[in-house]
């Protein structure tokens, strides 16, 4: 059990990677708190957790709001007596060309993405300064290492995400804190089942190992981001994509 007795946050955790990411650290031996807006499907999945015999708590939390995100916090400490792992996953697209994208598509990509991922390290750094440990990973996105037409918002972002994760690093680095990032690539979720049959041969063709990654491709390196086997990483961007971004 590389995770045993830990307590893990996972936003967005109610379905598609973060779910995965929650499963998989479960699995490992961590408690796990599944906050997502959507009360009724994280209540779903922190009760298949528990079944799978760690506690579990479902948090209805979004992370747009520090006014919701700070008492989702205090809940954990209340149950837990900690919170060891925060991962950011929580994340939303609203793609169109920047000559149409609305003030409205860019804030509400911006707000989700970005400042949620700001609300929730803060809200937790607080308890992890004092615990002197903590591990924080960020679900950034290839699109914020190279851009995408018709997701100035979302690469935007992530890309923020990035540069976070390298100034939390640095500023919690002395208190034992290691903060990482992932960037997946082309994976198989619903936010990509949407995508047209057209776009998705055009990404295949731009993938090395010629397939789609999955959600578990992802949770296996949040799982080694958040173990004492990544004691020694931090401020790193590690990219979850079959090849599509060598640097
Ligand atoms: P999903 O849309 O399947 O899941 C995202 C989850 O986040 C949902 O449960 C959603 O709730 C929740 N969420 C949305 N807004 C908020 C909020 N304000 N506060 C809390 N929770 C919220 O996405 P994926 O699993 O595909 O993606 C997960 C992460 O991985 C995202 O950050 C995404 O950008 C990133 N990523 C995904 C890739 C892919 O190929 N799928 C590629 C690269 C990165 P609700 O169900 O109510 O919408």
């Amino acid at each position: 059990m590389k995770l045993k007795d830990k307590v893990a946050l996972i936003t967005g955790g109610a379905r598609g990677i973060g779910q995965a990411i929650a499963i998989t650290l479960d699995k490992e031996g961590a408690d796990i708190v599944v906050a997502d807006v959507n009360l009724v499907v994280a209540q779903k999945t922190a009760s298949e957790i528990e079944d799978l015999g760690r506690q579990a708590l479902a948090l209805e939390m979004d992370v747009t709001d520090y006014a919701k995100v700070e008492p989702g916090v205090n809940k954990i400490l209340d149950k837990f007596g900690k919170v060891d792992i925060l991962v950011n996953n929580a994340g939303i697209t609203k793609d169109n060309l920047i000559l149409r994208m609305s003030q409205g598509e860019w804030d509400a990509v911006i707000n989700v993405n970005l400042k949620g991922t700001f609300n929730c390290i803060k809200a937790v750094s607080r308890p992890m300064v004092k615990q002197r440990s903590g591990k924080i990973v960020s679900i950034a996105s290839i699109i914020g290492l190279m851009g995408n037409a018709g997701q100035a918002n979302y690469a935007a972002s992530k890309a923020g995400i990035i540069a976070l994760t390298k100034t939390v690093a640095k500023e919690l680095a002395s208190r034992n804190i290691n903060a990482n990032a992932v960037a997946p690539g082309f994976i198989q979720t619903e936010m990509t089942a949407k995508l047209s049959e057209e776009v998705k041969a055009k990404m295949l063709e731009a993938i090395p190992l010629a397939k789609l990654g999955t959600p578990q491709d992802v949770a296996n390196v949040c799982l080694f981001l958040v173990s004492e086997e990544a004691n020694y990483i931090t401020g790193q961007v590690i990219t979850v994509d079959g090849g599509m971004v060598m640097a």
